[in-house]
């Protein structure tokens, strides 16, 4: 069992992403900013992909430019095909994060692929990473379940995983789009996507529509996932589950983390103060939990 675990704050882009209310680029990256200062030293701050699609990520370039380069920080732009590698890269982004799908349904809907050509799109993709000096990541979508599809074949996401790292990625991610999986599942599929990509560290993206999130977490973590994607407040509902919540709350899931003594290297109590600062700009109460339980162990000690 391992020690400690590498967070990756997607609030900024899967976070904001499907939000109806267009967020401010100042206030993006002031969330940005507040994210490195709780400890986060990868963040997805942005997604190039067409602006009509998603309104939200409109001014992926500008947040992009008035963030900067950080020391020690590494900015992960989402990128779905070709066009939007050359957007990240052409601003200076440091890590692309491309987007290979388990379910040929889900792919043709969403970005108009099957799931075969989405592997060779994200081959591609890390392709034009390498060439231009800089890193990416990729992320298996629905590998837990699809919205049109139902089930999706655990064999098919272990023969896309080990095809996809052998192009050179930093990580493999096993993402449950739209919050379906169990941790039952997730222990299994975790244990057949290791043994299929070596040494590779796995990362963990998960959602908490039907509250399995956190255990998901334990799960994958218990089996050897190295990486947890979480968003700040639990933000990044799903279009296709109008109501749901979001991504796991990055305070929910470091709260169960570092009580069960992993590691995360982020400040609990400043991801709460993140959080209430989020909501004060989203106008509304955010899905996290943690944000407004009281803070245990006490701040303060006993009186
Ligand atoms: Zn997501």
């Amino acid at each position: 069992m391992i020690s400690a675990v590498e967070m990756v704050e997607v609030g900024p882009r899967d976070g904001l992403q499907n939000e109806k209310t267009i967020v401010s680029t100042a206030d993006k990256v002031e969330l940005i900013r507040r994210a490195i200062g709780y400890g986060a030293r990868r963040i997805e701050i942005a997604s190039f992909v067409n602006p009509r699609k998603v309104p939200q990520m409109a001014d992926a370039e500008d947040v992009v430019a008035q963030l900067g380069k950080v020391e020690g920080l590494t900015r992960i732009g989402l990128v779905l095909n070709e066009r939007g590698a050359e957007r990240a890269l052409a601003c200076g982004i440091d890590q692309l994060g491309a987007v290979a799908i388990a379910s040929d349904a889900f792919g043709i809907r969403n970005q108009g692929q099957d799931s075969a050509t989405s592997v060779e799109v994200a081959k591609r993709i890390m392709a034009m990473a390498q060439d231009a000096g800089r890193t990416a990541q990729v992320t298996i979508a629905v590998s837990f379940g699809c919205p049109f599809a139902g089930e999706v074949d655990p064999a098919r996401v272990v023969a896309m995983a080990g095809e996809l790292a052998a192009s050179g990625p930093v990580e493999i991610a096993l993402a449950d789009t739209i919050g379906v999986a169990a941790p039952g599942q997730v222990a299994d599929l975790v244990r057949r996507v290791k043994a299929a990509i070596g040494t590779l560290p796995l990362r963990v993206h998960f959602h908490d529509t039907r509250n399995t999130a956190n255990a998901n977490i334990w799960a994958a973590v218990e089996n050897g996932a190295a990486v947890v994607d979480a968003a700040l407040g639990g933000l990044g509902g799903c279009p296709f589950a109008p109501g749901a919540a979001g991504n796991v709350a990055t305070e929910d899931a470091v709260y169960s983390l570092e009580r069960s003594g992993i590691s995360t290297g982020l400040d609990l109590p400043a991801i709460r103060e993140a959080s209430h600062w989020l909501a004060g700009v989203m106008g509304k109460q955010l899905p996290s939990k943690l944000a407004d339980a009281a803070p245990f162990p006490p701040e303060h000690g006993a009186e």
